[in-house]
C-alpha cells in the first residue's frame, strides 16, 4: 500500500510499504476514505520535535473496516468508522471519567497518512456512523477526528456557557474550531485573535463575532479593552507557545476558565502571573472519543460544517506538496485523498 513516511526535518516520502496486519485480536484494519496534515506534524516537519528513525507519519483518520480481530464485538467489516489519535479501551476508570486520551491501556495511533491502517483497541477507539455517509460528509467526519474535537475540547474545557464572551487564541484548524465550538456552545461574543485574512474570514464563517490582529501585550490590551477592561469569561489556547500561554493568561477576566489544547513546546510560564490572575487552567491531550458521537450526529444533521477548514486538498501521493503548503502557511489545512 502506499504510505506516508517521515524521514527528518522537511522530508517526507509517499513510499509503497507492507499492508498492515491484525497483530492483536483487539485490532482493526480500516481503509481510509481521506486523512490529512495536522499543525502537530509540522513541529517534527520542521525538526522542532525529533524524529530519530523513518516513521510512517498522521493519525486523523475516517474509513470501511475491511477486517477486525477476533475479540472485537461490536466494530464490523464494511462500517463506516472514526476515531481519535490516542487508541483507548472506553472502560477503565480515566475514560469513564471522560479521558480516553488517559485511558490506562492508550495508545498511540499512528500511519493514518496511508491506504490503510490498524486501529489497536477497535471497539473502544472507533465509533461507527448509522450508514455510510454520503461524499460531502467526509471532509467534516475526517475533521472531528481530530481538530474539531480538540477544538470542543478547549472550549468545554473552558467551561464555555451561554450568553459569554470567548477569546480564542491561535488562527490554525484547531483555533478556528474552536470559534466554532464556542458558538454551538452558546458564546454571544467570540474575539477570534488573527493576523492573517483568509483565517479571519472563516473564522467569522465558523461564529466569531470579533477579530484581534495585534499579539503580545497589544493584543492583551485590545481583549481587555472589548471587555471594559475585565477580560474574557474564557479563553481557548490553541498554539502551545509561551507567547500564546501569556496571551490566555493575559485575556482571562478573574475566575474564568483557559482550556489549552496547543501541544506546549518550550512554554515557560510566569505562574505568580497566573495565581494572581484568578485563572483556571484545564487542558491537555483532547479525549476526543468522548466528543465523537455528539460531533458525528451535529455534522450528519448539517447543523455544523467543520470540513471548511481544509482549503487544499491533494492526491495521498503528493502529500510532501501537503506538508509543505501548510508548513509555509499556504494552506490551514491539507486533506489527503488515498
Ligand atoms: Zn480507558
Amino acid at each position: 500500500m502506499r504510505a506516508t513516511i517521515l524521514y527528518g526535518p522537511t522530508d517526507v516520502r509517499s513510499e509503497t510499504i507492507d499492508d498492515p496486519q491484525i497483530e492483536r485480536p483487539t485490532d482493526a484494519i480500516i481503509r481510509l476514505s481521506a486523512t490529512c496534515v495536522c499543525g502537530s506534524d509540522l513541529w517534527n516537519y520542521r525538526g522542532i520535535q525529533d524524529t530519530p528513525q523513518p516513521t510512517p507519519f498522521g493519525h486523523e483518520y475516517c474509513g470501511i473496516v475491511e477486517e477486525v480481530g477476533s475479540e472485537v464485538r461490536n466494530i464490523k467489516p464494511g462500517q463506516f468508522v472514526i476515531g481519535s489519535f490516542f487508541a483507548s479501551d472506553n472502560t477503565c476508570p480515566n475514560c469513564e471519567a471522560g479521558y480516553q486520551s488517559s485511558c490506562v491501556h492508550r495508545e498511540l495511533v499512528r500511519g493514518a497518512q496511508a491506504e490503510l491502517m490498524r486501529v489497536p483497541l477497535a471497539d473502544g477507539t472507533l465509533v461507527a456512523t448509522p450508514e455510510v455517509p454520503d461524499a460531502k460528509y467526509i471532509p467534516s467526519l475526517l475533521a472531528a477526528s481530530d481538530v474539531l474535537g480538540t477544538g470542543w475540547f478547549a472550549a468545554v474545557a473552558a467551561n464555555v456557557q451561554p450568553g459569554q464572551t470567548v477569546a480564542v487564541v491561535g488562527d490554525g484548524a484547531v483555533g478556528l474550531l474552536g470559534v466554532l465550538s464556542a458558538a454551538q456552545l452558546g458564546a454571544t461574543r467570540i474575539i477570534a485573535m488573527s493576523r492573517h485574512e483568509s483565517r479571519q474570514k472563516l473564522a467569522q464563517e465558523f461564529g466569531a463575532t470579533d477579530i484581534v490582529a495585534e499579539r503580545g501585550d497589544d493584543g492583551v490590551a485590545s481583549i481587555k479593552e472589548m471587555t471594559g477592561g475585565i477580560g474574557a469569561d474564557a479563553v481557548l489556547e490553541c498554539v502551545g507557545t509561551s507567547d500564546s500561554m501569556q496571551q490566555a493568561i493575559g485575556s482571562i477576566r478573574p475566575g474564568g476558565f483557559i482550556g489549552y489544547v496547543g501541544v506546549p513546546h518550550g512554554v515557560n510560564v510566569d505562574f505568580q502571573q497566573t495565581f494572581f490572575a484568578h485563572a483556571g487552567l484545564l487542558g491537555g491531550p483532547a479525549p476526543v472519543r468522548r466528543f465523537l458521537p455528539d460531533l458525528i450526529d451535529l455534522i450528519l444533521h448539517d447543523k455544523i460544517d467543520p470540513g471548511k477548514v481544509f482549503d487544499l486538498e491533494l492526491p495521498l501521493d503528493q502529500v510532501a506538496e501537503g506538508y509543505a503548503a501548510m508548513d509555509e502557511r499556504r494552506a490551514i489545512k491539507t486533506l489527503l485523498r488515498p
